[in-house]
């Protein structure tokens, strides 16, 4: 049976170590991926430079090769269900008996800022850390911050806000940053929390405005409400939606355009396309776009893909109901959250360092013993 898997996002990096056992259940396995995975784990701590720029760095290629997977270095463009084949960027096409998704997300632009000079979005991973070495040069050269505005006011806009600030603090510059949105709240985490890290990130010299950006224009915003404000930069942190691939494919999906899919992972409508992680949602038991369901899944997509091709049952995947995310707020301390409960202090990052790092050097290492590849 061969099995595309489209994206190295956590659930397929895990899967890379299961090679061995797909290989024997049948399966012809091969990855599409851009060669180097981003881990957002680190990402804000890259940004704020109190890690180094490759931290997070993953070698797709590498892992794949050193488990006998075939694989190509590009992305998939499209998908025909129809006739069962994929289209990469570079116009190749790939058949497949099953495809699996793991993709990620991509960083939600209702204003269609995206495409202007001067903005960054959170996701894709690349363009944050772009953004860090911009904002690198530009302090070099003129001695000060430019005037930076993150849109977005939930977590990953008050995290980035945090890393930028915190930039500004390692480079001995006044911060200029201004965090831009609806007042911080949500159920992300308990209320406190958000004012606690909120007024953390006052106190440091970040502001918080009121407003929504609307449009952009040369070193300025414009907001819904009419009012400009100062902008060499903008950060789009305005939330994750499923990339325009997963709507294409005219299965079922949430208002995110994350595909629906049963506790086995497999898409509701189409039992031979299976999706994990930030691209995909269980029709059961939503959760939101964070990596560690796309980690726990991964084993179940193992066996499942397995049990596939030998013709066995499939497993389901029951994700957790509570989940720890420590936030790094660029100072040497974080915000933990699990649950209603919360602590914000250096303690969390240290975990969280501990845990992320952890992670990165797992996945860097070569395949746990006996999985490697037998050929
Ligand atoms: C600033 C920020 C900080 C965050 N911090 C955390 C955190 O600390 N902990 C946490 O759990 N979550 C965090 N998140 C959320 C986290 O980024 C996502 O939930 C997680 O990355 C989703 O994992 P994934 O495996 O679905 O996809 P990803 O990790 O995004 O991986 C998807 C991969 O697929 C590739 N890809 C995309 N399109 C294609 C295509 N068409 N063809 C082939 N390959 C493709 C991408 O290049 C990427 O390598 C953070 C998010 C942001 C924005």
């Amino acid at each position: 049976m061969r099995i595309l898997l489209a994206g190295a996002g956590h659930a397929h990096l895990g899967l890379l170590r299961h090679a061995r056992r797909l290989r024997t259940a049948g399966v012809d396995l091969s990855l599409i991926s851009p060669p180097r995975f981003h881990y957002s784990g680190l990402a804000t701590g890259i940004l704020s430079g109190a890690l180094a720029p490759d931290a997070g760095e993953i070698d797709v290629a590498r892992l794949a090769a050193d488990v006998g997977v075939a694989f190509h270095p590009s992305e998939v463009a499209a998908i025909d269900r129809e006739g069962r084949q994929i289209t990469l960027e570079d116009g190749t096409t790939l058949p497949w008996d099953a495809l699996s998704l793991n993709i990620g997300s991509r960083t939600a632009d209702l204003h269609a800022l995206g495409d202007a000079a001067g903005v960054w979005a959170v996701k894709p991973l690349s363009q944050l850390l772009d953004l860090g070495r911009w904002l690198n040069a530009e302090i070099a050269l003129t001695g000060r911050c430019p005037a930076l505005v993150v849109a977005g006011t939930g977590q990953a806009g008050i995290e980035v806000t945090a890393a930028l600030v915190g930039l500004c603090e390692r480079s001995c510059v006044t911060p200029r940053v201004t965090l831009v949105g609806p007042p911080p709240g949500g159920v992300w985490a308990p209320p406190a929390a958000i004012r606690s890290v909120v007024a953390a990130i006052e106190r440091r010299g970040a502001s918080i405005l009121d407003g929504t950006v609307v449009s952009r224009g040369e070193r300025r915003c414009r907001l819904a409400s009419g009012q400009e404000i100062g902008c060499d930069a903008l950060v789009l942190a305005t939330g994750l939606v499923a990339p325009r691939l997963a709507g294409g494919l005219d299965l079922p999906v949430d208002p995110a355009g994350r595909l629906m899919t049963l506790p086995t992972l497999q898409t509701t409508e189409d039992a031979r396309i299976f999706a994990t992680g930030d691209c995909a949602v269980g029709a059961s038991d939503p959760r939101p776009c964070v990596g560690v369901f796309g980690v726990r899944a991964s084993p179940v997509l193992a066996h499942n893909l397995a049990a596939l091709a030998g013709g066995r049952p499939l497993r389901a995947f029951r994700p957790q109901t509570t989940w720890l995310s420590i936030m790094d707020l660029g100072d040497g301390t974080g915000l933990a959250l699990r649950g209603h409960a919360w602590w914000l202090g250096r303690l969390p990052l240290s975990l969280k360092r501990r845990l992320d790092l952890g992670f990165v050097a797992r996945a860097r290492a070569a395949p746990v013993a006996g999985e490697r590849p037998d050929v």
